[in-house]
């Protein structure tokens, strides 16, 4: 009775809050956030310092306590910007052969070392698809050492048409890239060299080029072991360094995935010598908290993220450098001042406490959020959940979500149910293949074993108002270009909508009375 009497007053206070978010109290932070002065809100730049200062004043003039440690609004998050300098070349040998490998045109990529020069003559050893998966009776690495040597490898899985074997068509962590390096790291490899092809990549050489530009990365604890080299080479190269040991890339691709494969020593060397840039980056993420009502359980709390950062001032298109980010992720940060108002008002407070983290340097690859997870201002424990709010289109009420994530955590079906009291039907994911669960600010946390999720907009009721299919027709092809502007003929219903919902979805989970369980994805 107790309880039921506490659940109606949590209710009846939330559900004014919650409709109180409004699409027009979203726009001016989207329309300030992707305006020129911010120069595209680039990390470490002044328009990213502009952003997080910010946000941070609408966190308090929100009603939100600082949240990051050392009651600070701001987590300083540590990074170190690597840049390639002059035209390096790695070279591999076989007795008196060489194949010499040029940067850009046949291999790309970064030393981990954060160190000006980097020189390495290591063995090469083909470790398949660089995977060590007990649970799928599945190791690249069996039986070798690879220790100071450098690894070959495909980036990718094993193919497999059973969901119970690297979840068949799903990609699992294992295909990352990013699982690759830190596998080898892991194992103390000196150099990890991605065999690219466009079938275990699922993109083109281009996409993987992009990697030559100057690189974020979290700065490392002293001694801590890093690859002196983590990069890819082109097909064509990869042809030419195995043709040195009497193979190639097709036959290798087959004996890698093949059941029972087992790592390939070379018998050839590589070699570079590399000079980078070492700078320092300050950025951070700014962090809000709202107590909880409940003794017991407001040591616990729901994190809700969204990035603030884009890819600031950047190579001219059309006579435009800068990249202003509006709908990416502009939009997602509008949302989350405006649920941290909402969550701030409510009276009584949701049982457990919560967290608004708007993150940085998302698109250097999750570093802002995979640092909160790693340095998480309560025990990771504690965290009950993590929702993610990325791009959100200015086209009006959806009538269906994709909720990248969710049917992977224990609490789905409080999602399924929160889902269809906001007349949301769940739609899929359209390409699980391609991996997009782990490209959000989601995954650093479901990866440090946090339930999470992203709360993405699905399809709307077509045929669209005559308006709106101007502004739609205008956002074709605006991903990560500086075309990803602000127009005021915007429509933030759409906005409004999906930030009530995340509230309402974020309360749900608040209010249950034990912390949802931990499923490693
Ligand atoms: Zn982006």
């Amino acid at each position: 009775m107790k309880f039921l009497a506490i659940a109606l007053l949590l209710s009846a206070a939330a559900s004014a809050q919650i409709s109180a978010i409004q699409g027009e109290l979203i726009r001016p932070h989207v329309k300030f956030l992707s305006s020129d002065l911010l120069e595209g809100r680039g990390v470490g730049q002044p328009g990213g310092a502009l952003a997080t200062a910010y946000i941070e004043s609408q966190f308090a003039a929100a009603g939100l306590k600082p949240g990051a440690q050392g009651g600070s609004f701001l987590q300083r998050v540590p990074l170190k910007l690597i840049s390639m300098e002059g035209s390096p070349v790695l070279t591999a040998t076989n007795g008196a052969q060489t194949v010499e490998m040029k940067w850009l045109d046949d291999f790309v990529g970064h030393s981990q070392a954060q160190q000006t020069r980097i020189a390495a003559d290591a063995e090469l050893v083909f470790v398949g698809h660089g995977i060590t998966a007990p649970e799928f009776g599945w190791d690249d690495y069996a039986g070798i050492d690879v220790k100071g040597k450098a690894v070959v490898l495909f980036t990718n899985e094993p193919p497999s048409t059973d969901p119970k074997f690297f979840g068949a068509n799903a990609l699992t962590y294992y295909g990352r890239w990013t699982y690759k390096y830190e596998e080898a790291t892991r194992r103390g490899a000196a150099a990890v060299l991605i065999i690219h092809t466009d079938a275990t990549a699922t993109y083109g050489y281009q996409v993987v080029k992009a990697n030559g530009r100057p690189q974020p990365q979290v700065a490392r604890a002293n001694g801590a072991h890093a690859l002196a080299f983590a990069g890819w080479i082109t097909q064509s190269a990869g042809d030419k360094l195995l043709a040195l040991s009497g193979e190639n890339v097709a036959g290798l691709l087959k004996r890698a995935d093949t059941k029972g494969f087992k790592p390939i020593a070379l018998g050839s060397r590589l070699k570079f010598d590399l000079s980078n840039k070492v700078d320092d980056v300050e950025t951070y993420n700014v962090v809000g908290r709202v107590d909880g009502s409940d003794p017991n359980l407001s040591t616990e709390a729901v994190v809700f993220t969204a990035h603030w950062d884009h890819l600031g001032v950047g190579d001219p298109i059309n006579g435009d450098s800068i990249y202003n980010g509006a709908l990416d992720n502009a939009t997602g940060v509008g949302m989350l001042i405006e649920m941290a108002r909402a969550w701030a008002s409510m009276e009584p407070k949701p049982r457990r406490s919560a967290i608004f983290a708007a993150v940085t340097a998302e698109e250097s690859g999750l570093l802002g959020s995979a640092y909160f997870a790693q340095n998480p201002p309560i025990p990771i424990s504690k965290l009950a959940a993590n929702l993610n709010f990325d791009s959100y289109a200015p086209l009006g009420r959806a009538n269906s979500t994709v909720m990248t994530g969710a049917d992977r955590t224990s609490f789905y079906g409080v999602v399924q149910a929160a889902a269809a009291r906001h007349q949301l039907t769940i739609e899929k994911e359209s390409n699980p293949g391609a991996g997009g669960y782990f490209r959000s600010d989601h995954f650093p946390f479901a990866k440090a074993g946090v339930p999470a999720f992203s709360v993405n907009m699905g399809s709307r009721p077509s045929p669209l108002p005559e308006a709106l299919v101007k502004v739609q027709k205008r956002m074709t092809g605006i991903y990560h270009q500086p075309t990803d502007e602000y127009h005021e003929d915007w429509d933030f219903s759409g906005m409004e909508q999906f930030a009530r919902f995340g509230v309402a979805l974020g309360l749900d989970i608040a209010n249950l009375p034990t912390i949802p369980a931990r499923i490693r994805p």
